[in-house]
Formats: structure tokens, C-alpha cells, sequence
């Protein structure tokens, strides 16, 4: 599976290519032959890790309704931290990443990301990785720095997104604080399906200048 330079296609709705590409047009990495063999397992590559997924992804992966992607994320909603902003690691997760250790990244089996495909040995939402995994790049010759800023800005951008779509469907800041803070689900919980399916429409239906008036920055 080759690894463009470039965000999700979905996420160039709202951002565009992204300005990382300016540095390294034509550069790709081939995640099909994993380019860390030496380092990480074969079977489990860069995936020991549990990314954030936004509540819009995950209203997208159920509007696509691929039955193999769909397995995936409804088992992780069984078992992961999830609220009306996304889908984020369980405190037990957190905890057993913690007790295992840096050493155990590329390594344990424990911490493999639940949307990991076991049988394709690759990403099981591929088209919908959230950006901290499509921008992830184990050999560059950017600085880590460089990369670093790069992560920071998708991961604002993904968790800020998530906020403008639950102002969109009607909460206030001071509610989504406490979504943020506490998980709380107020009126969505007993249709949590249907929620984040509103979330993916909310989300699309979001001009580009509605989206930088919201984040109050320049996407
Ligand atoms: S990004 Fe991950 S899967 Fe892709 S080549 Fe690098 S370590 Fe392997
Ligand atoms: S979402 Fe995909 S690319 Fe990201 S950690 Fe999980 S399996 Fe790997």
C-alpha cells in the first residue's frame, strides 16, 4: 500500500494538500513493504498506537458502510473512550501503554490500534486514517521538528473540527467544554449511529470560510 505525502483524501475537503508537500513532492513511502522491518514487528509496523478519531470520520466510515471498516469501528466503540467529539484510547489502554514502555512501540501485540487489519496486515480505514496517521513518516529527511509541527497543526485542526460540529448541532462552548471534559453526552446518547452520522453531514456541510471563521484561524 503506497503512502502519499498528503492528508486522507477526506480531509482536503476542508485543508487543502497539505503545505508539508511543498518539500517533498514525489516522495512516498511504500507501507505495504514496511520500511522499519528491522525495527518493528512485521505484523504490527507503527500501528501500536490508538489515534483520535473525530466524530465526523466516524460519521463518515458508517455513511460508507463498508461492511470490513464498519466491524472495525463498531468494535472499537465497544471498547474504547468515546464521546460525542470522537473516539479516543481507554485510561486502560493509556495505562498499559504507560507500563509497557517506549520499547514496546512497533512491538506489543496489547497495543496494536484497534482499526489495525490483522488479515491485510495494513490500516483497515485507510481512506479515513485520521491525520496523525497520514502524516506519519518513519523515514524523512525533514527535520523532527519540522514533523512535529506538522502533527501539531492536524491534531488542532481534527480536534477543533469536532468542537464546530457540535456548536453546529446545537451545543454551546460552555457544553462542549464539558463533552471535553467529562465525556458527556447530553440529548445524543441513545442513538450514537445516528449522532455521528449527523456529525459527517454537519461536518461536509461546512464551507471552507465557515470552517477558518470557526477554528478563527487559517486552515
Ligand atoms: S509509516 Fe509505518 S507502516 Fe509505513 S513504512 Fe513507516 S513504519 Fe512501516
Ligand atoms: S488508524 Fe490505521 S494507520 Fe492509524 S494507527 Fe490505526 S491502523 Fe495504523
Amino acid at each position: 500500500m503506497r503512502k502519499p505525502l498528503r492528508y486522507a483524501p477526506f480531509y482536503e475537503r476542508w485543508l487543502g494538500p497539505p503545505p508539508i508537500l511543498e518539500d517533498r513532492l514525489g516522495e512516498a513511502l511504500d507501507c505495504g513493504d514496511c520500511a522499519m522491518k528491522e525495527r518493528y514487528r512485521a505484523d504490527l509496523k507503527c500501528c501500536t498506537f490508538f489515534p483520535f478519531l473525530p466524530n465526523f470520520v466516524i460519521g463518515a466510515i458508517f455513511h460508507e458502510g463498508h461492511p470490513a471498516t464498519l466491524n472495525k469501528l463498531r468494535s472499537a466503540l465497544t471498547t474504547a473512550n468515546v464521546s460525542p467529539l470522537g473516539l479516543r484510547a481507554s485510561e486502560g489502554w493509556k495505562e498499559l501503554r504507560s507500563t509497557l514502555g517506549v520499547e514496546a512501540f512497533g512491538q506489543a501485540t496489547e497495543l496494536l490500534c484497534p482499526f489495525f487489519d490483522r488479515l491485510e496486515n495494513n490500516c483497515g480505514i485507510w481512506k479515513f486514517r485520521p491525520g496523525v496517521c497520514a502524516n506519519y513518516f518513519c523515514r524523512s529527511s525533514l527535520s523532527p521538528h519540522k514533523w512535529k509541527k506538522s502533527e501539531e497543526s492536524i491534531n488542532l485542526v481534527e480536534w477543533t473540527l469536532a468542537h464546530c460540529v457540535l456548536w453546529e448541532l446545537g451545543l454551546t462552548k460552555d457544553e462542549t467544554d464539558v463533552v471535553a471534559a467529562t465525556g458527556e453526552w447530553f440529548e445524543f446518547g441513545d442513538d450514537k449511529e445516528g449522532f455521528f452520522r449527523r456529525c459527517y453531514e454537519k461536518g461536509l456541510s461546512l464551507s471552507d470560510r465557515e470552517v477558518e471563521e470557526l477554528l478563527g484561524f487559517e486552515t
